[in-house]
């Protein structure tokens, strides 16, 4: 079988590329910012050493009187502070991301235990280290760097130079090419030197003076299980509190219907006290099952079986069962507006079902009588499809947006309490949505109206 050789491109456009690049380097920020570390590593480095060395040879000397372990402190002090100097010099000019020094720990308040932490800690001890180490390092980086920027600048200035003393002749214009060129190309390579020194200083440095990644970890996990173990806290507390209202309304309510015959109230008030009775504990099974919901979210073990679904058949069922209640019940219009045919996304029917069922209620509860709920879907974007609910409600306040998600979270708990919600219906439903792949928001105009966002991944059509 014949082949045709792949074709190779010219080599001119080749080398005019990695010339380009070579020379990318000149204008690149962090090659400055490099040079500058590189620069001023000796009379930092040198800094360190004559306050340390002296610092610790005379508190040493000095340690039999109190003024000697006093020097010694202030000594430790002082390494503490350019080792964070110098951890602030590797982030902000090598660009590297150095951990910090020590993790926070907010059970240490008083500077004494600070102190007695610190110097427990390897970090501290490594960066001490590094300190010493930055002189030799220091003599080297500010040398070369000296000697090859120096040496560029120069050859780069001196045809300048040259040719403002003596007049544009021959010479002085081929002055321009050499050193001129020369030296441009010098100094591009310079800083590529430069740069390789800098990089591997700047990995030295955030090992030797960042916390290690088994310590970070180990901080990371406990601040974790100290969030879990607040927001368990929080659970108990919020569910106790909703709990309470209804069990001492049920509790009055039964008391009352096992008074003795004589005092208890007429067969019409018992029958009222009963079905206030029978909402009361429908009201608590109802906070049980989202409760139950939320857990299994929290453990990942909320079932959601997602497939291919067509939207627009679940959406305008909803809209069929919710409308005709809305109208009885508080004289508010549901409409559902006219839906594209063959729109698939990735969820669950019956889980997008609960999801809507609980938002057209939501703007159903807090729309006043005469007001209109529309559901509408958009194309979005090619990724996302858009399914909106609208009310002419009262809206939400910016401030109570930012929350309204959050467990327990009501806006206007009065006006709440009347519509029996307790605040978990839209923690849930953003959690099925979440496990659906896609996501829920809210936008909203105080005093016009509320729109709520259902974003689904949109899914092949299945053949
Ligand atoms: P609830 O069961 O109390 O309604 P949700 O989690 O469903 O709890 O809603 C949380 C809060 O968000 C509500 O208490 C209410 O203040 C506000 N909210 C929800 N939907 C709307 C809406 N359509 N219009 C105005 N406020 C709303």
């Amino acid at each position: 079988m014949e082949t045709t050789a792949p074709e190779t491109p010219a080599p001119t456009i080749d080398i005019a590329d990695r010339v380009k690049r070579f020379l990318l380097v000149l204008i690149e920020p962090r090659s400055y910012l490099n040079a500058l570390y590189l620069l001023t590593a000796f009379p930092l480095g040198l800094t360190y050493f004559l306050v340390l060395t002296a610092g610790m040879i005379s508190g040493a000397f000095l340690s039999i009187i109190v003024v000697g372990l006093l020097i010694l402190l202030a000594t430790i002090v002082a390494a503490w502070g350019f080792a964070l100097f110098e951890r602030e010099l590797a982030i902000g000019l090598l660009g590297f991301n150095v951990p910090p020094l020590a993790l926070p720990d907010p059970e240490i308040v008083s500077p004494w235990r600070l102190l007695v932490r610190h110097l427990g800690q390897p970090a501290t001890w490594k960066s001490l280290i590094y300190l010493f180490l930055k002189l030799p390092f220091g003599i080297f980086a500010s040398l070369i760097s000296a000697a090859l920027v120096g040496a560029s600048v120069f050859g780069i200035l001196y045809p300048l130079i040259k040719i403002n003393i003596d007049g544009v002749s021959p010479q002085a214009i081929g002055n321009f090419i050499f050193p001129g060129a020369f030296a441009v190309a010098g100094l591009a390579l310079s800083f590529h030197a430069l740069n390789v020194v800098a990089r591997a200083w700047g990995r030295f440095a955030t090992d030797m003076l960042g916390v290690g990644e088994e310590q970070r970890q180990v901080w990371e996990a406990k601040r974790k299980a100290e969030a879990a173990d607040r927001s368990r806290r929080e659970l108990i507390m919020n569910v106790s509190h909703e709990l309470r209202t209804p069990i001492a309304s049920i509790q009055a309510h039964v008391d009352s219907l096992l008074l003795p015959v004589a005092e208890r109230p007429d067969a019409a008030e018992s029958e009222r006290r009963l079905r206030v009775t029978a909402a009361e504990t429908r009201r608590l099974a109802d906070l049980i099952e989202d409760l139950l919901m939320l857990a299994r979210a929290d453990s990942h073990e909320l079932k959601v079986s997602n497939r291919a679904i067509e939207l627009a058949p679940i959406v305008q069922q909803v809209g069929h069962v919710l409308a005709p209640l809305a109208r009885a019940e508080r004289s508010v219009a549901v409409t559902v507006e006219d839906l594209p045919a063959g729109v698939w996304a990735v969820g669950d029917p019956d889980r997008l079902a609960q999801v809507l069922t609980n938002l057209v209620r939501n703007a159903i509860n807090y729309t006043p009588e005469g007001g209109v709920v529309s559901v509408r879907m958009n194309d979005g974007t090619f990724e996302h499809i858009q399914i909106a609910v609208s009310d002419t409600g009262p809206g939400i306040s910016a401030a109570d947006l930012e929350h309204i998600f959050e467990r327990f979270y009501r806006a206007d708990s009065s006006r709440a309490r009347d519509t029996g919600g307790f605040g978990l219906g839209l923690s849930i439903a953003r959690e099925l949505l979440e496990a659906m792949g896609g996501s829920l928001s809210a936008t909203s105009q105080p005093g016009l109206g509320s729109t709520f966002w259902i974003s689904l991944r949109r899914a092949q059509t299945p053949e």
